[in-house]
């Protein structure tokens, strides 16, 4: 299984050595050719969505992520991934989230919790998060919650945190998306 990684900006490294634990072999997107290679999967890493949507644009490979992903090409978006899936940018997810929805003193910290079809006690690590504010259409099903909020959701293929996986020592949300892959869930 081969996954893209977009590694324009933020937390991509840790990305690609999870899925290397879990025996599938990453490559790196940081230009349009890199894209035009054959791909299963694509991970959209945390960071600072205004500047890799400034990136993915000036690259010219916003239309071609966004027409692959519509087209049904499985995709996971952490935190600022999250944010390039939502209404307000790709808008391939039916999601409306609120960015730094945490505020400056609480943008960082971290908790564990369940998250439906992965498991319990799901550590999450969010920095300077958002979460989802609704959830705009029945396709999309939200996958966890934290003190009220939306902090994951799923819709086809798509599947969206607004914590950090990759940043804890705990495989099952990138096997899970792994499994949306081959379409064992
Ligand atoms: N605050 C960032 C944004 O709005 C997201 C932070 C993150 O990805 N850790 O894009």
């Amino acid at each position: 299984m081969r996954i893209a990684v977009l590694a324009l900006q933020g937390a991509f490294i840790e990305h690609e050595q999870m899925l290397r634990r879990l025996g599938t072999e990453p490559f790196e997107v940081r230009q349009l050719n890199d894209w035009q290679q054959s791909k299963d999967g694509l991970i959209l890493p945390g960071g600072e969505s205004t500047v890799q949507m400034r990136l993915l644009s000036q690259l010219g490979l916003l239309e071609p992520v966004r027409q692959a992903i519509q087209e049904g090409l499985p995709v996971f978006g952490t935190c600022a991934g999250m944010i390039l899936l939502s209404e307000s940018h790709l808008a391939t997810m039916a999601i409306r989230v609120r960015r730094n929805a945490y505020g400056r003193q609480l943008g960082s910290f971290h908790t564990c919790g369940t998250v439906s079809g992965v498991g319990t006690e799901v550590p999450m690590t969010f920095i300077r998060a958002p979460y989802i504010e609704e959830v705009l259409s029945p396709c999309c099903e939200w996958l966890a919650e934290v003190d009220g909020h939306i902090v994951a959701a799923r819709q086809h293929r798509q599947l969206a945190t607004a914590f950090h996986p990759e940043l804890d020592d705990d495989p099952r949300l990138h096997r899970y998306f792994l499994s949306m892959i081959s379409g064992k869930t």
